[in-house]
């Protein structure tokens, strides 16, 4: 190196130019001291960033999380790294950084110093994660090499924090909506084993839409939320601990959110429970019809795992709730299967709609209307306004529910 620059520039060289002995110098004594190889992102940087990193057990539970199906890039957020960077991009892009490295602390005036000997200043960010911070520092100085495609969910709240620390989250939201839609994020519905791993990576994902403002992947994300959590998100066993105390979200999310599963309980609940609730003549008549036919709608329910249940449906999802009972025979649970001999049975009477049809009916009807329900989980928009954005008409989502029950008697046959 050096020998080239003294060919190109012959009044510069280590004998006549003090200045770059010390750069020279400065330099070799940083490297050796730290034995770390510091990432340029900017070969003129005149800032040199110390990031020591935070081997915490949040990182290594993520490493649990990442070992199984859907995992998300690496998870060390705990190596140390240094980067060399450019004041005038922090400064530009953060306004945290523009009062530390231009305002009146001290960083300011030790940079000052360092810049007026050309040399770098080192600035230790001790809080940071490192990981995090290198893609934030890549993405400030267009350094894409430093980008992974999909970072884990773990580096995600952490970026998270980084961006609301240091104001810059307007650099993250182009970049931020590409990995979300990356089916790596999205395969809750294949994690049902793991299901409380599952939560709390679905729970960063929406920290990260929160933070950044993407609403279409905050709705879903918390209806991913909804759909695999099972029994209350609010209740003492709950798995979305993350969601209920979280620093930089609204405490009021988990609360909504666990209303609206509750809701949903009880809508499911209707519908399942709406055949032993019907008006059947035969039962009270001596006709074994009526009876048969609940006693096999019963038995699929058994069978399907969801006649042992709760008002809250504790040890459900409602991947499971609304997957299973769509699935399986064509055939009808009806009392058409019993044909009655007794004269005058008042079991005619149950002929008449909806007691002939289907049993299955009700329950699979209110299934397709829950599955519709998904943008009326939780709005960003209207989080953030209070609900005026609903009045403005100005959501960014879609409701599509609008002052209409979804309990919906009609639905439900009655
Ligand atoms: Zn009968
Ligand atoms: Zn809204």
């Amino acid at each position: 190196m050096s020998v080239e620059l003294y060919k190109c520039c012959p009044g510069i060289c280590p004998l006549c130019h003090p200045f770059l002995v010390t750069i020279i110098l400065g330099l070799r004594i940083v490297t050796m001291s730290s034995g770390i190889t510091p990432i340029i992102l900017d070969v003129d940087g005149d800032v040199r960033l110390c990031i020591p990193g935070k081997r915490n057990e949040e990182a290594s539970s993520d490493q649990k999380d990442n070992s199984g199906a859907g995992s998300v890039g690496s998870s060390d957020g705990g190596t140390e790294v240094e980067l060399v960077v450019s004041s005038k991009v922090l400064c530009v892009v953060s306004p945290v950084f523009k009062a530390m490295l231009k305002g009146y602390f001290k960083e300011a005036t030790e940079l000052s110093k360092m810049t007026a000997l050309s040399q770098q200043y080192t600035l230790k960010l001790h809080e940071d994660d490192p990981e995090a911070a290198t893609i934030m520092f890549a993405l400030f100085h267009h350094e894409h090499d430093h980008i992974p495609s999909a970072p884990s969910t773990r580096c995600l709240e952490e970026l998270a924090f980084f961006c609301d620390k240091y104001q810059c989250t307007h650099v993250m939201k182009h970049c931020g909506t590409n990995w979300l839609r990356d089916p790596k994020y999205n395969r809750s519905k294949h994690n049902l084993k793991r299901w409380d791993v599952e939560i709390v990576r679905l729970c960063r994902c929406l920290v990260f839409s929160y933070v950044f403002d993407l609403a279409e992947d905050f709705t879903r994300f918390a209806w991913s939320i909804l759909l695999s959590h099972k029994g209350p998100i609010c209740g003492p066993d709950t798995a979305a601990k993350l969601l209920i105390d979280h620093p930089l979200l609204r405490h009021e999310i988990a609360r909504r959110l666990d209303a609206k599963r509750f809701e949903l309980c009880q809508i499911y609940h209707a519908a399942l429970m709406n055949p032993m609730t019907r008006d059947w003549k035969s039962l009270s008549g001596g006709c074994v019809r009526a009876g048969k036919a609940v006693g096999d709608y019963l038995k699929w329910l058994r069978h399907l795992e969801i006649l042992e249940h709760d008002l809250e449906f504790s040890s459900h999802s409602f991947w499971h709730l609304l997957d299973k009972p769509l699935s399986g025979s064509d055939t009808p649970i009806s009392t058409e299967h019993y044909p009655c001999v007794i004269y005058g049975c008042p079991c005619r009477s149950d002929i008449k709609t909806p007691n002939n049809l289907d049993l299955r009916t009700p329950l699979r009807a209110a299934i397709h209307r829950i599955q519709f329900h998904e943008p009326d989980v939780l709005c960003l928009d209207c989080i953030k306004t209070n609900e005026r954005s609903t009045m403005d008409e100005t959501c960014r989502i879609m409701h599509s529910f609008k002052g209409r029950a979804l309990s919906d008697t009609k639905v439900l046959g009655r």
